[in-house]
Formats: C-alpha cells, sequence, structure tokens
C-alpha cells in the first residue's frame, strides 16, 4: 500500500468527540513500551506520526488519523503501565471501553504483543475483555529483531496456548519489527483488504451504503 496522506484528525476521550465517519477504521493497542507509536509510523511511512514515548503511559488520548482520504488509524491509549494513578486507569479504561464497544466503523482492533515476554496478564485480561464485544481483531508480535526467529515462534506458541483454553477461535497473527520492516507489507495488506469490504461489520456496509449518491 502506498501512503499517499496521513493526516492527524483529533484527540479525544469523550466518543462524543470521536470523529464523524463511515470509513473503515483500524485501531492499535498494546501495554505501553510495546512498540505502537513505532508500528504506526512503519505502517504509514511516517516518522513523527505518532510520537515514539520516552515516558510509558504519557497517552492517555485516543488519536485519530486519516489515512489516504479513506481510512481511519487509531491510536489507542497504551495499558498496564503501573505508574498510571488510579484515576487515570479508569478513565483510560472508560474512555478504551466505549470507543471500542460503540465504534461501529471500528474494522480491526490490532493488539500489540511484545515478542520477548512470557504471556502477560494485562494483555491476556484485555484479550478476554474482548470476548464480550464483537469486535475483530488480530494480534502482532512485536519486535522480532531483538530475538531469533525460534524464539520468536515459541512466544506466539506459548501465547496462542492460552488463547485456545479462552475462546474457540484463534485471532489472526502478524509479527512486527521497524529495524526489518517485518509485517509492514502484511498488516498493510490486511488494512487494505478488510478496507475493500471483505470483511466490513453489516453495519458499516449499511452505513456507506447510505452515503452514496
Ligand atoms: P509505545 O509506548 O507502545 O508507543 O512504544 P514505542 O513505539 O514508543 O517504542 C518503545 C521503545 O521500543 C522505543 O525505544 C522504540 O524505539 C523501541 N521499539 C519499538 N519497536 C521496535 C522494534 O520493532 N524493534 C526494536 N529493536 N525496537 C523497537
Amino acid at each position: 500500500m502506498k501512503i499517499k496522506s496521513a493526516e492527524f484528525i483529533v484527540s479525544a476521550l469523550d466518543p462524543e468527540s470521536f470523529p464523524k465517519t463511515t470509513f473503515p477504521e483500524f485501531a492499535f493497542i498494546g501495554r505501553s513500551n510495546v512498540g505502537k507509536s513505532s508500528l504506526i509510523n512503519l505502517l504509514t511511512d511516517r516518522s513523527g506520526l505518532a510520537k515514539v514515548s520516552t515516558t510509558p503511559g504519557k497517552t492517555v488520548l485516543i488519536n485519530f488519523f486519516k489515512i489516504n482520504g479513506s481510512w481511519f488509524l487509531v491510536d489507542l491509549p497504551g495499558y498496564g503501565y503501573a505508574k498510571v494513578g488510579r484515576t487515570d486507569r479508569e478513565e483510560f479504561n472508560e474512555s478504551v471501553n466505549a470507543y471500542i464497544e460503540t465504534r461501529e466503523n471500528l474494522a480491526c482492533l490490532f493488539v500489540l504483543i511484545d515478542s520477548r515476554l512470557p504471556p502477560q496478564r494485562f494483555d491476556l485480561q484485555f484479550i478476554d475483555q474482548l470476548a464480550s464485544v464483537s469486535v475483530n481483531f488480530a494480534l502482532v508480535f512485536t519486535k522480532t529483531d531483538k530475538q531469533s526467529p525460534t524464539r520468536t515462534r515459541e512466544s506466539i506458541a506459548a501465547f496462542t496456548a492460552l488463547l485456545k483454553k479462552r475462546r474457540e477461535e484463534l485471532p489472526r497473527i502478524f509479527t512486527s519489527s521497524i529495524k526489518t520492516n517485518e509485517g509492514r507489507s502484511e498488516i498493510q495488506a490486511a488494512i487494505e483488504s478488510m478496507c475493500s469490504g471483505k470483511r466490513a461489520k453489516p453495519s458499516l456496509r449499511a452505513a456507506a451504503a447510505e452515503d452514496a449518491p
């Protein structure tokens, strides 16, 4: 996919302030420091679109970007950072839950997992929560350049073994590295294919049809 334009639209916490659009939307979430900003920049060919943080847990707003004038990319706040206070955490939960539960045009939620770590409680808890909402999601195992392919495979196997105990179907799985560009074209292709409506939610197709002349 050639990225011709990447435009910041708005930062918001309250669903009332989310942009009103029927364009398909792709959201990214993961624990702080998982490499979410770096991956967003890799996917959009923009080095500074999402801020690569030196202070984990800083991004508390939901950031919306319009890509190629035809789809939205959403940078959700990182979760599971111990130093974020209780109130911040509650606010995070509320707005992220509100986003995931209500966003009609959400075509896919990419949940990022650090490929170097054994399965983490926060990641599993987050994925468990998704079971109650009918959201299409995929996993991206990040930072694969930091270890051997064998270690990455072992990590994915350990994670998916736990997931299999919890849900019938496994989500689609990607791997990524900002050093080798691994995963860029695969994730872009998946987004492209979902944009062409193959996996859009019925409500999204209905809304898009209403927009048609
Ligand atoms: P975020 O908090 O999830 O947005 O994570 P960042 O994108 O800010 O990345 C956290 C740190 O991990 C930064 O120092 C990045 O340079 C580094 N990082 C992110 N992705 C990769 C990767 O694929 N490979 C390597 N080697 N480092 C990465």
